[in-house]
């Protein structure tokens, strides 16, 4: 029995060593990333679901390596939420998508705004509001074309703090979107208390639309979100069967592959322009 603990605990040790330097390689690389300025921001437009029209976009960042092949942040997020890598990442987000924003505002492309997500880390930094207020006077972007993401996860760490956050935020006429709703500890005692703008149902909801009870359930949370007042945004939407379906339950926006992957900001500008001439 002894020789088998210890067994084991090689066992453990090696496979423990193996994700501990796959870790640290990503850490580097993310390091080397925000010194030769590797992050970009890619956007996923957000269309009305009546009207079609696009009524604002996500940013989502990307990692472009020396030989522009692109990571995606899956594969990167964990890490840098582990060490703490993700507030300088999505400091540089949140730069790079206020100022293209304002960019394609000028040119008379878009009214709208710009969703930018998140982190957990992000949101619990003492000085987030002054953060962002200073990236909107350098960016010299009005605060009601922001919108962030805060996921279901991040607001019930601490949802009196969270609160006394969302209002500050709000105060500044930034809007708020609760992420990937559904996936997390459930928080409907919560919900109201919230003060947000947007719902986003999550994709795996969409998914599971191709079953009744799927069906029901994105029905159920479309007229929670509705009672208090709630934009609804489906995201994931792939089909123009799930379109079909949301549109009867009368969700309001949509987000997906359907319409659009998310685009690199000059094809986003491109996006833009054909918009215009519709
Ligand atoms: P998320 O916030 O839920 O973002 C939506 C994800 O779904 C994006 O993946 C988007 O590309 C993908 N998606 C959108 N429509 C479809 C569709 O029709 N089909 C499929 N299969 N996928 C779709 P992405 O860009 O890989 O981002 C993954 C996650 O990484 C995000 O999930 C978010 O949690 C995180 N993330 C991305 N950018 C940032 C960021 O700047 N800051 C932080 N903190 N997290 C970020
Ligand atoms: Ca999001
Ligand atoms: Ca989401
Ligand atoms: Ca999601």
């Amino acid at each position: 029995a002894k020789s088998q603990g210890a067994n084991r605990y090689l066992f453990f040790n090696d496979s423990m060593n193996k994700q501990a330097v796959k870790r640290l390689q990503i850490e580097n690389l993310i390091r080397y990333g925000l010194k030769e300025d590797y992050f970009v921001v890619y956007y996923q437009p957000k269309m009305d679901i009546v009207s079609g029209h696009l009524v604002g976009m996500e940013a989502l960042v990307r990692f472009i390596t020396p030989k522009g092949g692109l990571i995606s942040p899956a594969s990167f997020i964990p890490v840098a939420e582990e060490t703490g890598q993700i507030i300088e990442i999505g400091e540089v987000v949140l730069r790079k998508a206020c100022r293209d924003v304002k960019t394609w505002i000028d040119q008379g492309l878009f009214h709208g705004r710009v969703a930018v997500n998140l982190s957990s880390r992000q949101f619990s930094l003492p000085f987030l509001c002054e953060l962002i207020d200073d990236t909107l006077q350098q960016t010299e972007l009005p605060s009601y074309h922001l919108e962030l993401e805060i996921t279901e996860g991040t607001v019930m760490q601490s949802p009196p703090q969270a609160i006394e956050t969302m209002k500050k935020l709000r105060a500044r006429g930034i809007h708020l979107a609760m992420d990937d709703f559904g996936t997390g500890y459930s928080s409907l005692a919560y919900l109201k208390q919230f003060p947000l703008n947007t719902l986003k149902i999550d994709k795996a909801f969409i998914d599971d639309m191709s079953n009744a009870r799927g069906r029901n359930m994105v029905d159920t949370i479309m007229t929670i979100a509705h009672n208090l007042n709630l934009t609804v945004v489906a995201e994931g939407v792939e089909q123009s069967e799930q379109l079909d379906m949301l549109r009867k339950l009368r969700c309001d926006v949509i987000q997906g592959y359907y319409y659009s992957k998310p685009l690199s900001a000059a094809d986003f500008s491109q996006f833009l322009q054909q918009q215009k001439q519709q």
